[in-house]
Parts: C-alpha cells; sequence; structure tokens
C-alpha cells in the first residue's frame, strides 16, 4: 500500500510543496507554485525524472492544489492519493507545542494568531481549507515554527514592557525556524553521543537567519521574537534595531509605520548594507573583489552573529556543539571558520580541512577534546512528513 504523504508551506504568493515515500523516506518530488491569484500563475515539479514547468489557468489556493495532486498522480510520482498531509504554519502562538491533527479548532487558533503573522498565517489556513474541501478524506496535520520554542521560561521570552500587552495581546517572544532547530540539535545529539544531558548551540542561516540554545532537548532561548524580524541580521532583515529607530526615521523621514517595517523587513540586512544583494554569495563574491561595503555587511553579519551566540552560550550549562545549517551555515566556509576563529570562548578548535568539506561523514569540523562544532543539513519537510506519519 502507498505511504505517500505531501507536505505543503502555503505562503502569501506561493506554496511550496515535497512529496515523501515515507516507506523509505525518500523525496519522490518537490516544486513550487509561484505567482498565485494572478495570471502568471506557475508551478515547477522536481523528482528524478527531470523538471516539469506548467502553466496555471486558475491560480487560487483551491485551482492550484488540484493541479499539485493531479500531476503528480499524472507522472507516475504518486499511484493513490497521500495518506496525509503536513502543513508548516509559521505562528502558533501559545497554543500548540506539538504538532497537531487539524480540526475546526485547530484552523480557529491558527486564525486567532494572524496579528501575530499577518502575512503567513492567512496563507496557512488558506492552504488547509482548501485541501480540506478538495478533499475531505485525507487527514491534515500541522506543524508550526514556534511550536519549539513554547518550552523558553518567561525570563527568556517576555520583553521589557507592560505586562498587560503580554495578557492582553500575546506581546511576547515566540521564536520561528523551530522545526529547523530541533531537528538539527537532535541529529547532532545522535550523531555526536552526547547522551540525554546535554547543551546545544544551533544556528539555522538561511535568508532568514535564527539561533538557539538548547537544553537536554528543550529550547531555552532563541534569537527572533514575536516575529521573524529580531535577532541576527538576515539577507533583507535587519535584526535588532534600536526601538527608537521608528520614531526617528518617521520625524526626519516621514516615513509611516508600514513603510518603516516595509524598509527593515525587505530592504536591510545583508542587502541594505551591501547595496549589492541579499544572497550571502553574492556579497562574498563582491567583497572578494574589493567591494568595501560588501565586507562591511559581512563583517556586520560575523561580529552580531557572534554577539548572539555568545549571549546564548550564557544559558548553557555546558556547550557541548554548535551546529551550522541553512543555506549558509551547510555552505559558507569562512562564516564557520570565522565564528569558530573568533569565538575562542567557546572553546571549540576548528579542524580547516573538514571544514572546506562540510564536515566529515557526520557533519563535523571541529578537533580535539573540547566542545564540537557540526554541520547538520536542515530536514524541516521530512520533520514535517514524519509529524504526519505520527499522528495518523
Ligand atoms: P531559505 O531561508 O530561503 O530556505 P536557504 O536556507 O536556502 O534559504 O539559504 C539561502 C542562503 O544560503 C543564501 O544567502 C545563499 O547565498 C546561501 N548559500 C547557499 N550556498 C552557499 C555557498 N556555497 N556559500 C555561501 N552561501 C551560500
Amino acid at each position: 500500500m502507498s505511504n505517500n504523504i505531501l507536505v505543503i508551506n502555503s505562503g502569501s504568493s506561493s506554496i511550496k510543496f515535497s512529496l515523501f515515500d515515507m516507506s523509505s523516506e525518500a523525496e519522490r518530488a518537490s516544486g513550487l507554485a509561484e505567482r498565485l491569484n494572478t495570471a502568471e500563475g506557475e508551478i515547477t515539479i522536481k523528482s528524478a525524472e527531470g523538471k516539469l514547468n506548467l502553466k496555471l489557468e486558475k491560480s487560487d489556493y483551491r485551482s492550484t492544489l488540484e493541479v499539485i495532486i493531479n500531476t503528480l498522480t499524472e507522472q507516475g510520482l504518486m499511484d493513490t492519493l497521500p495518506v496525509a498531509i503536513g502543513h508548516r504554519v509559521v505562528h502558533g502562538g501559545e497554543f500548540f507545542s506539538d504538532p497537531v491533527l487539524v480540526t475546526a479548532d485547530v484552523i480557529e487558533k491558527i486564525k486567532q494568531c494572524i496579528p501575530l503573522a499577518p502575512l503567513h498565517n492567512p496563507a496557512a489556513v488558506a492552504g488547509i481549507e482548501a485541501m480540506e474541501s478538495l478533499y475531505p478524506e485525507i487527514p491534515q496535520v500541522t506543524v508550526f515554527d514556534t511550536a519549539f520554542h513554547q518550552t523558553l521560561p518567561p525570563k527568556a521570552y517576555l520583553y521589557g514592557v507592560p505586562y498587560e500587552l503580554y495578557e492582553e495581546l500575546g506581546v511576547r517572544r515566540y521564536g520561528m525556524h523551530g522545526t529547523s532547530h530541533q531537528y538539527v540539535s537532535s541529529e547532532a545529539a545522535k550523531r555526536l553521543g552526547l547522551g540525554e544531558k546535554h547543551g546545544i548551540l544551533t544556528a539555522h542561516l538561511g535568508n532568514g537567519c535564527s539561533c538557539s540554545a538548547v537544553v537536554n532537548g528543550k529550547c531555552v532561548d532563541t534569537t527572533m521574537g514575536m516575529t521573524p524580524l529580531e535577532g541576527l541580521l538576515m539577507g533583507t532583515r535587519s535584526g535588532d534595531v534600536d526601538p527608537g529607530l521608528h520614531q526617528f526615521l518617521h520625524d526626519q523621514k516621514g516615513w509611516s509605520i508600514e513603510e518603516i517595517t516595509n524598509v527593515l523587513n525587505k530592504k536591510s540586512g545583508l542587502l541594505g548594507i551591501s547595496g549589492v544583494s541579499n544572497d550571502m554569495r553574492s556579497v562574498e563574491a563582491a567583497a572578494e573583489e574589493g567591494n568595501e561595503r560588501a565586507q562591511l555587511a559581512l563583517d556586520v553579519f560575523h561580529f552580531r552573529l557572534a554577539r548572539q551566540l555568545g549571549g546564548l552560550a550564557a544559558c548553557l550549562p555546558q556547550l557541548d556543539a554548535l551546529v551550522f545549517t541553512g543555506g549558509i551555515g551547510e555552505n559558507s566556509r569562512s562564516t564557520r571558520a570565522l565564528i569558530i576563529n573568533t569565538m575562542k570562548i567557546l572553546g571549540i578548535e576548528l579542524d580547516e580541512e573538514l571544514n572546506k568539506t562540510n564536515g566529515n561523514e557526520l557533519g563535523v569540523i571541529s578537533k580535539g577534546n573540547g566542545p564540537k562544532a557540526i554541520v547538520v543539513n536542515t530536514a524541516e519537510e521530512l520533520m514535517i512528513a514524519r509529524a504526519a506519519q505520527a499522528l495518523i
């Protein structure tokens, strides 16, 4: 019997998807539907059989999801409908600390979290509701980006603002990329034989970047906050700024709150400082060619990363491992080398040769008896598929 699980990540104008055969956990296909709700909607599907590109006649969520399922079937990538559908949901607020089966109550709670993730949660709801109306017989599971961070203690999640704002509106730190932090920390503990008692720092460095401190499998602090804007410098996001900046920019430039938020989310970070790109490869290449602003962007990126990791290390009873993941963490040798070589305080000794090859067969890039550094490729989609399988 088929054991396919489809994982869906619904964005405001796109849907990413992956199809897993859970008998072997092999990814049979993956793809992206883009420019949804416009006349230019299109789908790209990749599999062992090659790459397929389709124009969408109708590109609302429901029609798009139907085309995805029909095309996967027609292409022989699945012989029956999936046994479950797993949805990535960005914000679960304080409602969810684990994956759950979708019910009317779950959808209602995801909707209640819309003010906390106004761009992401409505898309997730649209994806779930469309799937439900198309295939009511297929169980659906939601996995939340915030869930792993629900173990943060109040001292780590509260902001220094009136407590009523937390009580009334849920103003607090939630953290994101939880599925990735959970997967790479547990994988590192397993590969390094750390046992149940461990202290791990995880650095998820992609277009969005965040770090976490994990003690005995539980997250105790993380760098993203109420929204994904807090913390590290990212591709286009500023990370931490002085909260007074908003008033200053409003006064000096006449920018509205929306304009300031847009600048901090879309025009800052590596892109904003370098003026070159939000993409680490391009910024590294430009710096290599002598572009000073690109070098400055790298310096700020690395300095802030080190500073945040240092802060998170203070949450650990001991440091056993530092884990790198995400496009930058998995591939940028210079980022890993810079962090490990400048943060002598962590006591990690870099193995230059292993770092060049992105680690040995386990991903390890350090040597000696001190804490280990390890590269673990993130597998958020597989984690969602596993969660779905566990719940059906
Ligand atoms: P997303 O957060 O969108 O999933 P990824 O995890 O794929 O993104 O990470 C994208 C980032 O990884 C980009 O900044 C990209 O430049 C960077 N990256 C990918 N490969 C390399 C590489 N070989 N060297 C440096 N950076 C890389």
